[in-house]
């Protein structure tokens, strides 16, 4: 299913995930065309499968990041405030960033500072990322994404693009009322996609949602 969308070209990779229900909002189809994913995927970039960026890290294949796109939308506006913990190659934060302009930030929290430089330099191959990055639509920091990013907190949507062992609570917390975290979480040798949601009244719901392969968030490496 998923390796049918590949296209030759960014525009034919998106037509196709299009085609074939992977993405189904026009927003997030519009933002994933504005993002090259040449300039985040070191090798057969619109292939829509997963790709090696090294440290042990993955730039997620593109039907994962339309889906998380997607599953965030509600709550991706202009001057919207998001969290990607684990940008690794940087390209949702982009795509993220896209979904939020004018006015919305995106900080983007990496645990390995390879990867932070990794990010901001691909970020910077195109001018629509120099000119969020010199805005401040995009900020990569380096952290342990499980405490979240308390200085920018709280953020209307949460992404997290690591399996984690458990819903982070410092990542619930830092939710905005109403706000959303998607978040991977391995459960024995699975792993499935949890949504939660803060609703306006600060009560918490979360969904177990289908199942996922992701690279584990972990403690750091030692430098
Ligand atoms: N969204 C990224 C996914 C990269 S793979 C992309 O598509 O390019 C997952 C990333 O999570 C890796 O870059 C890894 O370094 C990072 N990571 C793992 N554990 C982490 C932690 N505790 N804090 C922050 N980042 C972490």
């Amino acid at each position: 299913m998923a390796w049918r969308s590949s296209g030759a070209t960014n525009e034919a990779l998106i037509e196709n995930l299009a085609r074939h229900g992977l993405i189904t909002s026009s927003r997030v189809k519009q933002a994933m065309l504005g993002v090259d994913r040449a300039h985040y995927a070191p090798s057969s970039p619109y292939q829509d499968s997963p790709q090696s960026i090294g440290h042990a890290a993955t730039i997620s294949a593109p039907h994962m990041h339309a889906a998380a796109a997607e599953s965030l939308l509600p709550f991706l506006k202009p001057g919207s405030k998001v969290l990607d913990v684990g940008s690794g190659s940087g390209y949702l934060t982009h795509v993220l960033a896209e979904l939020v302009k004018p006015g919305g930030r995106v900080v983007g929290v990496e645990h390995i500072q390879p990867l932070v430089e990794l990010g901001t330099r691909n970020t910077r191959k195109s001018e629509e990322g120099r000119e969020l990055m010199d805005a401040g639509g995009i900020r990569y920091v380096k952290g342990d994404g499980r405490l979240g990013w308390a200085e920018d907190a709280p953020y209307d949507a949460i992404h997290v693009g690591a399996a984690a062992r458990d819903v982070h609570p410092a990542l619930v917390e830092q939710l905005k009322a109403p706000g959303r975290l998607f978040i991977p979480v391995q459960e024995g040798n699975y792993q499935h996609i949890y949504v939660i949601d803060k609703k306006e009244d600060g009560s918490v719901t979360r969904k177990k949602e289908y199942g996922v392969q992701y690279v584990p968030l972990t403690d750091a490496p030692k430098d």
